[in-house]
């Protein structure tokens, strides 16, 4: 089975589209959370995920805070103005899709979670050394994350695992107990603003990172237009 990874959406349906369109064939889309937040799209890209084949959604912190499930003061003031913007936005039927979403499910022998799996909605896994630590607290060979918005690819037993900011291969076979990020759709934070996702081959136990470029221009102005902060427009050109 081919599995299109993506992750941390965050309201962006340019970056999301850009993604679909160039992804190729897939079976099924294993999305890890954040599909609302910072961005001008909150339902729209809703719409968008519901109707991707073979869905697999897990909850991630900006749905939750969406949902009113957590104080949304633990986010910073940016964050936390565009979640009340979203919270006005959000339609009953968007609401109740995110309502549905686990925090954390298994795929195909795949631990999918938003954080990390100890903590499955808040925990950041940023390091190798943190990566280390979560092997424990999940019992599949595979656990893949987002919540970070840097891809990453971690073993269990490979000391020189990528702590990365780039990661050295597109393509890669898994080998081992590993965690793997696919990195942002709609808010990459490692100085590269290209979209990032990846391709999972369930029976080749394959890997494929990759980066695509939108229109983030677009995107620019319908955050303008609704009034979102300037900052989380900003952003996007920079990839941070
Ligand atoms: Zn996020």
């Amino acid at each position: 089975m081919h599995v299109l990874v993506i992750s941390d959406i965050h309201s962006n349906l340019t970056a999301l589209e850009k993604v679909l369109s160039v992804a190729g064939s897939y079976d099924a889309v294993w999305c890890l959370g954040d599909i609302v937040g910072y961005g001008p799209d909150p339902n729209e890209c809703i719409e968008v995920v519901r109707g991707l084949p073979n869905l697999v959604c897990v909850r991630g912190n900006h749905d939750a805070a969406t949902l009113g499930d957590v104080d949304q003061h633990t986010f910073n003031h940016e964050a936390s103005l565009a979640i009340s913007w979203t919270k006005r936005e959000i339609t009953a039927d968007s609401q109740d899709f995110l309502l549905r979403l686990p925090e954390t499910t298994i795929q195909k022998e795949v631990t999918l979670v938003h954080g990390s799996p100890r903590n499955p909605v808040w925990d950041y896994v940023m390091d190798y050394l943190t990566a280390l630590r979560m092997f424990q607290f999940f019992d599949t060979q595979i656990c893949m994350l987002g919540h970070t918005h840097v891809p990453a690819y971690w073993v269990e037993s490979e000391s020189d695992s990528k702590n990365n900011l780039v990661l050295d291969f597109q393509k890669r076979t898994i080998q081992g107990r590993v965690i793997l990020n696919p990195g942002s759709v709609g808010q990459p934070r490692d100085h590269d603003p290209r979209a990032s996702f990846a391709l999972f081959d369930t029976e080749n136990l394959t890997w494929e990172l990759r980066r695509v470029e939108y229109d983030i221009t677009s995107v620019q102005a319908r955050i303008k237009k609704a009034g979102l902060p300037w900052r989380h427009a900003m952003r996007l050109h920079e990839g941070w």
